[in-house]
């Protein structure tokens, strides 16, 4: 195997839909076109094409939310998602996703977010551990606080600790902003731990969320922030002056923001094939990875939407290996480093450090 398939990684942007299988993608869409409720015929090339501009994407999304947007579609993609990146061996994953009202199919935020946790009970291949060790029964937290599991033969199971960020899309109103983060508050005991903002940057304003995000902060909520994947001088300079604990992307960044972000430290969620797929970066070498990598800015790889951009955690490293010139050991540390940009509690990110210092050992 690859080193950057064995690496342990820890996956902190990836959006629960956008991660879907193809195969799934296209299973979904064609049982809908049986059903008359689509068009099969006029999807099938829309979901195959590969490259899409940031646009497309969202076209894309639209048609991934019709194919998928009820109860059981979204507990079996939670439940091949959290597979697929358990089994390149992603250690942590923060997995968010926007919940969605659905009047006619009897979806509630709520519903759709147990819908989720319900994929995250069904996975069989892989130890989950989703919820948080404060909220954990006793006998429960023993068993994952002793670490790895082993079954009968002796061979210890994988597992994967998950952690979910509910997303607020720019297309909503202040108050639906407000009902996302007042669900979140309920549901951190089942492992959400902050919000993200995302949804197509050419929509919206995000002041309109800023009521919620402040009171997702003040309530203890982490907050992350999709940050310059369009040029918006002003609205750049906001988000940095709101001070997220993460933002993603910033591609659009000025020299004015690039100080602010350095000064503040903010860590950086990159997603490499992502930004070059929708054209958002011209070309790998020109990617501000370089940049914040040798400036020692903290950055955390990752795979945006791993099924609509066709990657995985694995290859993104691949690329920033290839592209950058790092060697397995920077990789490694880079991965490692990442334990720190969580959102997780303490447990945990000792748990993670224990996991990655172990695996040092193996790459001397
Ligand atoms: P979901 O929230 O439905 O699980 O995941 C898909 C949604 O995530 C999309 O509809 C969109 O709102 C958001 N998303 C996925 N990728 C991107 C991205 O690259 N940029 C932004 N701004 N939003 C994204």
């Amino acid at each position: 195997m690859e080193w950057c398939e064995s690496m342990p990684k820890i996956e902190l942007h990836a959006h629960l839909n956008g991660s879907i299988r193809d195969s799934t993608l296209l299973e979904l869409a064609r049982a809908l076109g049986d059903k008359g409720v689509i068009d099969f015929s006029q999807v099938e090339h829309v979901i195959l094409k590969n490259d899409r501009s940031l646009s497309e994407v969202f076209k894309l999304f639209d048609l991934i939310h019709i194919v998928t947007t009820d109860h059981s579609s979204i507990t079996r993609i939670t439940k091949e998602v959290v597979e697929d990146f358990a089994s390149e061996n992603v250690v942590y994953l923060e997995l968010r996703t926007t919940p969605k009202k659905n009047d006619s199919l009897g979806m509630s935020k709520r519903s759709y977010v147990e819908a989720v946790l319900e994929g995250l009970r069904a996975v069989s291949s892989v130890d989950v551990a989703f919820i948080p060790y404060n909220e954990e029964p006793r006998n429960l937290s023993s068993t994952l606080l002793s670490g790895v599991n082993e079954n009968c033969y002796g061979n210890p199971r994988k597992r994967i600790f998950v952690r979910l960020l509910l997303s607020i899309d720019r297309r909503e109103t202040t108050e639906a902003a407000m009902e996302t983060v007042m669900l979140a508050l309920e549901m951190r005991q089942f492992g959400v731990v902050g919000i993200d903002l995302s949804g197509n940057p050419a929509v919206g304003d995000w002041i309109t969320y800023l009521p919620a995000l402040r009171f997702a902060r003040e309530q203890g909520l982490y907050v992350t922030l999709h940050c310059g994947e369009v040029s918006n001088s002003k609205e750049i300079h906001d988000m940095l002056d709101f001070l997220p604990q993460r933002i993603g992307h910033a591609c659009f960044f000025e020299e004015e923001h690039w100080k602010r972000l350095k000064s503040s430290n903010i860590p950086v969620e990159i997603c490499l094939t992502s930004n070059i797929r929708t054209l958002s970066v011209p070309t790998i070498d020109a990617h501000h990875f370089a940049d914040l990598y040798k400036a020692k800015h903290p950055l955390v790889l990752c795979t945006d939407d791993s099924g609509v951009f066709s990657t995985s955690l694995s290859n993104e490293y691949k690329i920033a290996a290839d592209s950058f010139g790092l060697g397995r050991k920077q990789m490694f540390e880079l991965s490692k480093n990442a334990v720190e940009f969580t959102f997780a509690d303490n447990v945990v990110k000792e748990d993670l450090r224990k996991t990655f210092n172990s695996g040092a050992e193996n790459l001397e």
